[in-house]
């Protein structure tokens, strides 16, 4: 009868360089995740979906573990799906279960951070 895991927040930034996150300060929200929110912690990844990415989501995820549920912030949740369900499905995980996707881009801080507060809070059952 443990108690229910926390989520683990994953931001991916998508090199540094993007665009789509220019206006978002990237320690400030990561910061934010881990002190102000109920996660078990934080990860910063700078880009996924690629051979690095890769590796990480395969020797990170751990076998047959179905109770932790992943907030990755991003891009398209569409576009993670079909980049990261195979890294999970390998593992015998189920990407549509436990993860949540958020699109972070072309926000502000204080936007991407309401963003993620919700989904956690949610999730937490705040
Ligand atoms: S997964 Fe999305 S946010 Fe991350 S590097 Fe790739 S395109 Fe960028």
């Amino acid at each position: 009868m443990g108690e229910k895991k926390l989520p683990r927040f994953i931001m991916c930034f998508c090199t540094g360089e993007c665009p789509g996150f220019a206006k978002l300060d990237l320690w400030k929200l990561v910061n934010f995740v881990r002190n102000e929110l109920d996660v078990e912690y934080v990860i910063v990844h700078p880009q996924l979906c690629v051979t690095d990415g890769d590796n990480f989501w395969r020797d990170y995820l751990r076998e047959g573990d179905k109770d932790t549920i992943y907030v990755v912030g991003g891009c398209d949740p569409r576009m993670q799906r079909k980049m990261f369900k195979d890294a999970f499905a390998d593992k015998g995980l189920d990407f549509d279960k436990q993860v949540v996707s958020l699109d972070l881009r072309n926000m502000e801080t204080p936007e991407a951070m309401k963003k993620v507060e919700e989904v956690v809070n949610k999730l937490v059952g705040v």
